[in-house]
């Protein structure tokens, strides 16, 4: 039996789940390789997977599937992804409308098309990328049209990972050209479209520097015609139905990138230990040793993380900034990780015959795929500005014992003071004493003073008016930010009262 690393908050049935994946895919790397070389889609062995019920982790049981979560779609994934194609178009079919189904399809929905994505019958495709729509991804031009009972799509998707080879296709359209509904992201609806359907077409397969045989490509809707039925969520709540389902997608799109580390690992050990230079073998180098403890150190954290945030989506939460996370770690690790391994195992590992600069090629892709590095970035910062808990006022007092600043709880000593322009001139001056370089808050100046903020915000307006103060207002005009001047610091104390010199300071040199 196969040894799978598994977490201990897993259930018994994510356990044993991830054991029988793993043997399945123990069991099926060299048909993998075969179809790796001959450049074909490994149709068989997708069956295959289909056939174990390895499609249905995500899938409630009432509709056929296993019920194991995202924790179990993750599993799956981090297994197949050893197999290169078939872990990329699971993937990619796990994303194309399972998530979005379960939280916005109707009963009827949810039953006449959950049960085939749980039995793996029909593969999926997710779309939303375009000519004009990439990390911009609300910038849709495919057209959706309503027809009496129908549903008329015009337009071109690109960049389709298993295009031809998925069935289901859940795509992204736009159904307002309303300034208004643009602005507030309601020009979108998503809807599944069928391979099959009049006027539905492949138009390219792209020739990529990874993916060698999965196939990723443009598809074509000219005047395709479905019904109603096939809408998944509101008119005009695309958007929200794409969001919904990106944790998820993030998530498992980085799991099964990891998947394949567990080889690069065995694979460096294997060679190091048999390559020998300068009469010994090359895992005797210390470097070589380094790079190797990097790559397992890098391993282990991506996947600790990645089944936390797949844990955190199981329990109900919604885990925005962690799934950007191990989207962002475990891509950016990845090529990292293979980078390493090819330059640990030398020229060999640059030809075809090893397995390493196939996986450095696909590490690549992972850092642009379902959310470049830099959106990513993007989202971890904005959404992490906006929690209270990274928000917290940091109040330095000064002590006179130490003749320092100290962050400290104590109230500032204006704390109670009348709001007039010259307490509020003191406060401001005398953060200039602890914070030369930085403006204060309307917030910070309250802190210290206390009272109305209409009477706070009029003295700070004749404080600027007088050029005691600078004001820092953002694009509506409000005041955000307040700062003495250098008249302001001079009417507000003397200047002794800004000096300070260490004590091994000569006072012959001060002046
Ligand atoms: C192998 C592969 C498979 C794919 N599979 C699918 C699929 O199945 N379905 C699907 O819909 N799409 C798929 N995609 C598309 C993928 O999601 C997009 O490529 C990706 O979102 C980036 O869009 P883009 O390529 O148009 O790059 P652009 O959006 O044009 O980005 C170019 C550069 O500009 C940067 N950039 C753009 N906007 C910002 C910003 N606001 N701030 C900072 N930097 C910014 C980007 O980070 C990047 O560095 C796939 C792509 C690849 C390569």
């Amino acid at each position: 039996m196969v040894e799978v690393d598994t977490f201990f908050w897993w259930s018994d049935e994510q356990k044993e789940f991830a054991k029988k994946v793993g043997q399945f895919v123990e069991d099926n790397l060299e048909e993998a390789e075969l179809y790796f070389w001959k450049q074909k889609f490994p149709h068989s062995i997708v069956k295959k997977v289909a056939k174990e019920g390895f499609f249905g982790p995500g899938v409630p049981k009432q509709y056929g599937g296993l019920e194991l979560g995202a924790t179990g779609g993750c599993i799956a994934a981090e297994q197949l992804g050893r197999l290169y194609a078939v872990g990329h178009v699971f993937t990619v079919s796990m994303l194309a409308g399972l998530e979005q189904i379960l939280r916005f399809g109707t009963e009827e929905q949810k039953e006449a098309w959950l049960p085939s994505v749980a039995d793996g019958s029909e593969i999926g495709a997710v779309c939303i990328t375009e000519p004009f729509a990439g990390s911009d991804a609300a910038n849709v031009m495919t057209t959706a049209t309503k027809d009496g009972d129908e549903w008329v799509l015009n337009g071109k998707k690109r960049m389709i990972t298993a295009a031809g080879v998925a069935d289901r296709y859940f795509i992204y359209a736009k159904t307002s050209d309303d300034p208004a509904n643009r602005k507030q992201y309601a020009h979108i609806t998503s809807f599944v479209v069928k391979k099959g359907t009049p006027g539905f077409s492949l138009e390219k397969i792209n020739p990529l520097i990874g993916f060698d045989n999965a196939p990723n490509g443009y598809i074509d809707f000219d005047n395709v015609r479905i019904p109603d039925f096939n809408r998944v969520g509101e008119v005009g709540k695309g958007w929200a139905v794409m969001m919904a389902a990106l944790n998820f997608e993030r998530l498992i799109g980085s799991a099964v990138l990891i998947g394949g580390v567990k080889d690069i690992i065995q694979f460096t050990f294997h060679y190091t230990k048999r390559r020998i230079q300068f009469n010994r073998p090359i895992n005797r180098i210390r470097n070589i040793q380094f790079d190797i403890a990097d790559i397992i150190t890098k391993y282990k954290i991506a996947r600790l993380y990645s089944y936390h945030t797949a844990h955190q989506l199981d329990s109900g939460m919604e885990p925005m900034i962690e799934a950007s996370i191990a989207k962002l770690m475990n891509t950016e690790y990845l090529v990292d990780i293979t980078r390493k391994a090819i330059q640990v195992c030398g020229g060999d590992a640059l030809t075809k015959f090893y397995p390493l600069e196939r996986m450095y090629r696909e590490a690549k892709i992972g850092e642009i795929v379902a959310g470049t590095s830099e959106i990513q970035r993007l989202i971890i910062y904005r959404f992490s500005a906006m929690l209270p808990r990274w928000n917290v006022p940091i109040k330095f007092r000064w002590n006179d014992e130490v003749n320092a600043p100290l962050i400290s709880k104590r109230d500032s000593r204006f704390k109670g003071l009348e709001i007039n322009e010259e307490n509020l001139l003191k406060v401001i001056a005398d953060d200039y004493k602890i914070n030369p370089g930085i403006y204060m808050t309307l917030d910070d100046v309250r802190e210290d003073i206390g009272g109305s903020r209409v009477k706070i915000k009029q003295s700070i307006e004749f404080l600027e008016n007088q050029g005691l103060i600078v004001c820092h207002r953002d694009r509506s005009g409000k005041i955000g930010l307040v700062k003495a001047t250098y008249k302001g610091l001079s009417k507000a104390f003397p200047k002794e009262y800004y000096r300070w010199f260490p004590s091994w300071y000569d006072e012959a040199d001060k002046f």
